[in-house]
């Protein structure tokens, strides 16, 4: 087995190194170009690409300079890519959570490489993965920068930090099978020095970010309520830490009390953030904390309800959630918080990333264009990449999207991308 790995590792490396080494340039001739959503479209554009990067925008189409190929995209609207700053790449919907006791790392390596490629194929060439085995990211991460196959930049936050019994340890087992499982995961904490340490062991493993479960969840058969988990004095010292490591945070938070506390700790960005009262809006507005709404996994566990999927518990909590869908999020809304683009692929399948849109004019009340600019230069600035990413101009990562229509009259039109560029691939 080990001899066939190597074989096929030097067979690669050989049609790797006979490749043509040096630029490839390429052309696209687009009908309409939206560099940012904030900025007037342009009409017929000429795009330039070389190694990944775009190099000239220019009004009209030209050939570029010789040699360059040539991409035809007549009658379409080409667009940065999008950004999806609330994933999973590593697991895939349902109520399984028994699977915690039977996949392996290497299996979800596996599945992040299946859903890397159907999350890019929709159009998302940035994700931040906000929960997922470290060892199975960091795989994903190195062949994704090399390159071996279709898939979207990928930061990553490896397992999410959790109380011990809160929504990310392990639950459901008998006490023997726990025990083995928390040994691995190793996720919990209990205390300021305690959550110290395992935010530096969590950034040692190479993760980008840290997440944080600030109040229990809704998929999780052990945590009862879904208000504050980690108490104030662990928030402050897991965000001390990260930030001392030059590392940002994202909560996961339901209750309003967690949103707030996790804000006042001094969090980057509130996920869910579903019960965000008025008051709490512009704490988190005078904070600078971002909201990452995520109205799809409530739509997607919604579509899941009665269905014997999940458990009495899990679904009395759903129900509790559904009431209240987008009513944190209009609540940030209104007081001028910054929203972010993400959606929780993994508890809906990926590749329906793009439903998003939707859902925040419908739940959130915000216009198509205000809905992009979510998912391309909000979220680039949220991952501390807008000098790269979530606009088209000269030296900004070769990564864009064409739709059929005007996605700034009507955002639900990115469902259906005709084409994509991914760091200067074309992606099939
Ligand atoms: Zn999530």
């Amino acid at each position: 087995m080990r001899y066939v790995t190597l074989a096929a590792l030097v067979a690669a490396l050989a049609v790797m190194s006979a490749a043509p080494v040096g630029a490839q340039t390429r052309v696209i001739h687009a009908e309409r170009v939206i560099t940012d959503p904030a900025a007037a479209p342009m009409g017929r554009t000429t795009i330039t690409e070389t190694d990944g990067k775009i190099v000239s925008i220019e009004p009209g189409w030209n050939a570029g300079p010789a040699g360059a190929e040539v991409i035809e995209l007549p009658g379409k609207t080409v667009m940065p890519g999008l950004i999806d700053t609330h994933v999973h790449l590593g697991f895939d919907p349902g109520g399984d959570w028994w699977r915690d006791a039977i996949d392996t790392d290497e299996w979800t390596a596996m599945v992040n490489v299946k859903n890397a490629k159907k999350t890019v194929e929709a159009g998302f060439t940035t994700v931040r993965d906000v929960g997922n085995d470290p060892r199975a990211s960091a795989a994903l991460v190195r062949a994704t920068r090399e390159g071996w196959f279709e898939a979207p930049r990928v930061l990553w936050a490896g397992m999410p930090l959790s109380p011990i019994g809160g929504h990310a340890d392990v639950h459901g087992f008998r006490p023997e099978v726990m025990a083995v499982l928390d040994k691995h995961n190793a996720n919990t904490c209990t205390g300021a020095v305690e959550c110290a340490a395992l935010v530096r062991r969590t950034v040692r493993e190479g993760a980008d970010w840290i997440k944080i479960m600030a109040t229990g969840g809704v998929l999780s058969q052990g945590d009862k309520s879904l208000g504050q988990a980690f108490t104030d004095e662990e928030m402050k010292s897991i965000v001390d830490t990260a930030r001392s490591l030059g590392v940002h945070v994202a909560a996961h938070a339901h209750a309003d009390q967690g949103v707030r506390a996790a804000t006042l700790a001094g969090v980057d960005t509130i996920e869910h953030g579903t019960f965000i009262s008025p008051e709490t809006a512009r704490i988190m507005k005078t904070h600078g904390t971002v909201l990452v709404p995520t109205l799809l996994a409530f739509k997607g566990v919604g579509e899941g309800l009665g269905k014997g999927i999940y458990t009495p518990a899990v679904e009395a909590k759903i129900r509790m959630t559904l009431g209240h869908l987008g009513e944190g999020c209009r609540n940030a809304r209104a007081a001028g918080v910054t929203i972010a683009f993400g959606t929780d692929s993994g508890v809906t399948a990926h590749g329906r990333n793009a439903e998003e849109f939707g859902l925040m004019e419908d739940n959130c009340g915000m216009s198509a264009k205000e809905a992009l600019a979510t998912a391309t230069t909000t979220a680039a600035k949220v991952l501390g990449m807008d000098q790269q990413i979530g606009k088209l101009a000269p030296g900004y990562s070769a990564d864009m999207v064409a739709v059929d229509g005007d996605p700034l009259k009507d955002a639900r039109i990115l469902q259906k991308v005709e084409w994509v560029m991914a760091r200067g691939q074309v992606i099939d």
